[in-house]
């Protein structure tokens, strides 16, 4: 080791060229592509400059504070906060949900066993939430709209009765992209006098300007009553770089649970507003100059662009054969399914040999397995090639037929417990599916289609375990260091 400065840059850009696009448009999950390069090159430097600084103390960061307080501010006002809203900045979207679970479980001490409602399309986050802080989640169904199901939610909280301290809505679901009905919701949750967390991870910094720009935006921002707290994501649709989102609640008294302070230690007295103690000053840094050169002006163009980009595919994917928009989307995320000539995994991976990342969705419940998009407006100007591969990705699908697995495995894997398999087996399971080679280091096979089709046919559980023993062999040290 001990590479020369141009040794190492050179190693990093070798490495990342491995990796999924971030600008381009071509990547439709993980990234959000303003298109803007000054923008980015202004951000990047951003995080930069306060890639040494340290959040944990605002009194020794006093930047850092006046920062967070702008992003803060700049949330607020987007989501019609009321003079008395409040918020702190997040590493992310799960860290936003993960304490908004948090403070509604500290906000009702008393209650020994506590639980949320959540349509079955919330985010994995809120199920990590339930891990962590030991709030059990009750899921309730979505109707055919793919939204909460109003009625069951009702049922549910009533059979909670005491133990219920927290509604959930999505402002979009990110598996289908529509938003929850929150009037209903949210006055569920008052009538009851808990707490309704709107999850805007997704959704907080499009919707807004869409409705600006007369777009049908069904409301779920604070001018709901009962909606206390929403999360919103910079490193989103605000186009920040990673590393950033805003948990905002409606009073003050409403965040305090969040806050944490120890003195029980010889040290300086912890004070923590969020889940992290020392956090880097430069996403916070990356967010403000992303938000302050884009500003409200640049997002409604922005927006406006994404919106072609959205309305263009669905109205495109409308023309061809093998594949539709399961729901009409309400924000910037599009959801497509097929019919029986064709699957969505191999519809996925005839894409990415095209050059462009869609995310494969597993089917759930009554839910079909589709193609998940998360448009930019850095796709816009692509998207006659965006459907033009999607007509060929999904001929292609359908010449191959729908991926199919063999009547016996599929069998075997039906009847497979995951909490009586031991890791020998899970080592047997990986490799059949091909998702690991024999050797070390990373193997992954270029075509997922079989793969999913596997896993589509085991249950959420048995889809966990293997993931987790996935994720547990690929990181390993013993891969060795990079030559
Ligand atoms: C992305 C997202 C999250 C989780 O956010 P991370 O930033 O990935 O941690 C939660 N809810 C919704 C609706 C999201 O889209």
């Amino acid at each position: 080791m001990n590479d020369s400065p141009t040794e190492v840059l050179a190693r990093l850009r070798a490495m990342q060229s491995g990796d999924v696009p971030v600008h381009g448009g071509r990547t439709l999950a993980y990234v959000y592509d303003s298109g803007l390069g000054e923008v980015d090159r202004v951000a990047r430097e951003a995080v930069a400059a306060y890639a040494g600084s340290n959040g944990l103390d605002p009194t020794a960061f006093p930047s850092l504070l006046t920062m967070e307080n702008d992003l803060v501010a700049f949330a607020a006002r987007l989501v019609d906060g009321p003079d008395t809203v409040v918020g702190s900045v997040t590493s992310g979207g799960t860290e936003s949900v993960l304490l908004a679970v948090q403070g509604a479980r500290d906000a009702f001490p008393g209650v020994e066993r506590p639980a949320m409602v959540l349509p079955e399309t919330a985010h994995a986050a809120f199920h990590k939430a339930a891990h962590y802080f030991g709030v059990e989640a009750v899921l309730v169904p979505v109707g055919d709209d793919f939204r909460a199901d109003v009625a069951a939610t009702a049922r549910a909280l009533d059979e909670l009765g005491d133990r219920a301290v927290l509604v959930v809505a999505g402002a979009p679901s990110y598996a289908h992209g529509v938003v929850d009905p929150v009037i209903q919701l949210a006055a569920l949750a008052a009538a009851r006098g808990i707490r309704c967390h709107v999850d805007a991870c997704i959704g907080g910094w499009v919707l807004p300007y869409a409705a600006r720009l007369g777009r049908p935006v069904p409301p779920w921002t604070f001018a709901v009553e009962g909606v206390t707290s929403v999360s919103v994501d910079l490193h989103k649709y605000a186009y920040a770089p990673k590393g950033t989102s805003v948990l905002l609640h409606r009073t003050p008294a409403l965040r305090r649970p969040q806050f944490f302070a120890s003195a029980a230690w010889p040290g300086y007295t912890m004070l923590n507003s969020t889940m992290q103690s020392t956090r880097s000053g430069g996403p916070v840094a990356g967010a403000w100059a992303a938000v302050r050169s884009i500003g409200d002006a640049g997002y409604e163009k922005l927006t406006q662009e994404v919106f072609d980009a959205v309305d263009a595919i669905v109205a495109g994917t409308a023309g061809i054969p093998g594949l539709h928009v399961v729901v009409a989307p309400d924000s910037t995320l599009v959801a497509l399914a097929t019919d029986t000539s064709c699957d969505p995994f191999t519809v996925s991976d005839e894409m990415a040999a095209r050059g462009w990342y869609v995310q494969p969705q597993l089917s759930f419940g009554g839910l079909p397995a589709t193609i998940h998009l998360s448009v930019s407006a850095a796709t816009r100007p692509h998207v006659p090639e965006l459907l033009t591969a999607l007509a060929e990705s999904a001929r292609a699908a359908q010449e191959a037929g729908p991926v199919a697995v063999d009547p016996g495995v599929a069998a075997y894997v039906a009847a497979l417990d995951p909490t009586t398999l031991t890791d020998a087996d899970f080592d047997g399971l990986l490799l059949a599916a091909g998702l690991v080679g024999d050797g070390p280091g990373l193997d992954l096979p270029t075509r997922m289609a079989e793969v999913n089709a596997l896993l589509d046919l085991a249950s959420p559980a048995l889809r966990e375990a293997v993931m987790v023993s996935f994720l547990d062999r690929l990181q390993r040290p013993s891969a060795g260091p990079t030559p």
